[in-house]
């Protein structure tokens, strides 16, 4: 991580590819288009590379939660249990969809446990937004039985885990639906962008026709297209889509670095009797894009945050004291601070945001840090680091 290190020739050509034809949306003008279609090539590239019926391309990954929300007739009043450690884009996805966040603890997966989830749930209980962070996952199996024994609708947001799997499946594919992102600090990026992704044909009929102002996309004349659903815009534009197309074909050796590169210190520091690795229940399908480590303590998490940026380790994450991934810092959440009246502040029951307790995932997040994987590390400078790593333990 992030797909831009990869960069070059290849991303420029797609681009050019658009902008030579002059047709930068990404439905109709079949005539002047000359059959290049970006948007779909990536859909049918994401399908096949990741084993999945559909795949929709929206403008963003916070748009993609929100038309998978919608889509999976997620909307008023309907509580959706979240994590505490996310980004904060999975909470106003839903909120914003006029239901209600229900916050449930996460696990030494860095994931919403079966155990959190399964404490959380009421009556009003309508779905799980599972985020897997940090390029691993969730206990699959075991959140996937709490949903089904419970009824509930399962979105996975994968916006950090494209190219990880769960026992051969790809992340985002085993629930009802999946999320991408594709933003610019993402594994792939399309600059911005993001993707819904389903193996059910009514999610994705709905997906498409949500992101799109409820358009049917049936036959070759726009103007003359039914609108069978209400939606607004989430189109992505084909120039987006083009340089995702050169990041798709890119994605296998992206992963694979990451993997090696992980790999290569996470073995060269296990032995250090203070870490203890986040738990990958899928190891072999861990997307590698960070490594996360857990510490005896919180005072020692601080110490040796502040000690591997002196020795020079750098894309260290402390996230339990970062503004965007914990709950504990999302003042704006925890007051519902908006720039109008929100449909949340119509329930009165809701639940009082400015007290959540999320004493185990508090626990757990105090004493976390990740590392961020990059692709453009020499052999040399991993050397370096694991050294860096080594003093900063000392
Ligand atoms: C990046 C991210 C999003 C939002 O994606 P954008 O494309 O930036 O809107 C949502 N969820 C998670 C877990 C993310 O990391």
């Amino acid at each position: 991580m992030p797909g831009f290190e990869f960069f070059g020739p290849e991303e420029t050509k797609e681009v050019n590819e658009v902008m030579e034809n002059g047709v930068t949306f990404r439905y109709n003008f079949d005539g002047v288009r000359g059959d290049q279609w970006k948007a779909r090539q990536m859909e049918q590239m994401i399908q096949e590379q990741m084993n999945v019926k559909h795949a929709h391309l929206v403008s963003s990954g916070t748009a993609a939660l929100q038309v998978a929300l919608a889509a999976m007739g997620v909307g008023a009043g309907d509580e959706v249990i979240v994590p505490p450690f996310t980004f904060v884009a999975s909470v106003e996805a839903v909120i914003a969809a006029g239901a209600i966040p229900v916050f449930a603890e996460i696990d030494e997966t860095l994931c919403l446990s079966p155990e959190g989830i399964e404490a959380a749930i009421t009556p009003r209980t309508k779905a799980v937004n599972l985020v897997h962070m940090c390029g691993s996952m969730a206990k699959m199996d075991e959140i996937k039985a709490v949903c089904d024994k419970h009824n509930l609708l399962l979105l996975e947001d994968a916006c950090q885990a494209i190219g990880g799997s769960y026992k051969g499946q790809a992340l985002g594919t085993i629930g009802d639906a999946g999320t991408y992102s594709f933003d610019s600090v993402k594994t792939i990026t399309c600059g911005e962008g993001g993707a819904v992704i389903t193996n059910r044909d009514d999610v994705y009929g709905h997906s498409h026709m949500y992101s799109d102002h409820g358009h049917d996309h049936v036959g070759m004349d726009r103007g003359a297209e039914d609108h069978p659903i209400m939606g607004l815009n989430y189109r992505i534009s084909e120039m987006n889509a083009a340089v995702g197309v050169a990041q798709m074909r890119k994605l296998d050796k992206i992963i694979a670095t990451q993997r090696y590169n992980k790999a290569k210190i996470k073995n060269a520091i296990k032995d250090i009797s203070d870490i203890q690795f986040r738990e990958i229940p899928c190891e072999e399908g861990d997307s590698a894009g960070f490594l996360s480590f857990i510490l005896p303590s919180e005072q020692r998490a601080l110490e040796i945050n502040k000690k591997l940026a002196e020795n020079g380790v750098d894309g260290c994450f402390y996230w339990y004291g970062n503004n965007w991934h914990y709950v504990k810092n999302w003042k704006h959440i925890q007051n519902l601070t908006a720039p109008a009246k929100l449909p949340i502040e119509l329930i009165e029951d809701r639940p009082d945001y400015t007290n959540i307790q999320t004493p185990k995932s508090d626990d757990i997040m105090s004493r976390t840090i990740s590392m961020l994987i990059k692709l453009s590390w020499t052999e040399e400078q991993m050397d370096a680091r694991i050294e860096g790593i080594k003093k900063a333990f000392a």
